[in-house]
């Protein structure tokens, strides 16, 4: 919750997931597989264009012609195969209302079991669309809160799920905040190579993670300033 707080008074509320409804929360779910989201927003546009924005309307649509629709996306045959996969799977299963009624745990199986969801995808879909109380990891939360000292480096995706949930209060509302808090300091400051000097998480972040000059640097930099006078 420290760093929850402290991400939310650094970048305010994120309004996640951006989506008008949770139709297309999954659809992007599924999308922003292994691309930036500005790619994704390019292919929803285009999908919107080309067919009506329904499962039936998507399932219903030739592979090909799926493919080339969502093509900004990218690994867009792969895509297609798993977008008809999964309206599929949702139309079979009596829309998104009959899902709503499973409990959590059995709702998450379900959806693993479609083709192309992975514990990624589903959480997303669980927490964003069917508001459900489970956090989703991601490649930014490990470097994070691997830096932060949190994760050691080889927990399981169920492990880190598992800490998460079990350290936090079971509300749906500050996951899906967390997460979207996450990807922003992710994305904007803890990046492959960090901007330590602007972040909010500085002061409890462990000095091996930040960006701290090496001995033998300091070194010369006592000597400049010593030759400086
Ligand atoms: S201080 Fe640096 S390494 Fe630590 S969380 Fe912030 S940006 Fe990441």
């Amino acid at each position: 919750m420290a760093a929850f707080e402290r991400l939310l008074a650094a970048y305010g509320g994120q309004s996640w997931w951006p989506a008008e409804s949770d139709f297309e929360v999954m659809i992007g779910a599924i999308l922003t597989q292994n691309t930036a989201w500005v790619n994704v927003e390019k292919a929803l546009l285009r999908l919107r264009e080309t067919v009506a924005f329904d499962a039936q309307a998507i399932a219903s649509l030739p592979l090909a012609a799926l493919a080339q629709a969502i093509r900004p996306a990218g690994y867009f045959n792969v895509k297609a195969r798993r977008l008809h996969a999964f309206c599929g799977w949702l139309l079979a299963q009596g829309g998104i209302a009959a899902l709503a009624t499973r409990p959590t745990p059995e709702l998450r199986g379900a959806l693993l079991a479609v083709h192309g969801v992975g514990p990624e995808t589903a959480d997303d879909i669980l927490l964003y669309a069917f508001g459900r109380p489970v956090f989703v990891v991601d490649a930014y939360t490990r470097r994070i809160f691997g830096r932060l000292g949190v994760l050691k480096g080889a927990e399981s995706y169920e492990e880190i799920r598992a800490l998460f949930e079990g350290s936090l209060p079971a509300a749906a509302g500050l996951f899906q905040e967390y997460h979207a808090l996450i990807v922003t300091h992710g994305k904007d400051v803890c990046r492959t190579k960090p901007r330590c000097d602007a972040c909010c998480l500085r002061e409890v972040c462990p000095p091996v993670a930040r960006q701290v000059p090496s001995r033998r640097i300091r070194r010369k930099m006592k000597n400049v300033q010593g030759e400086g006078g």
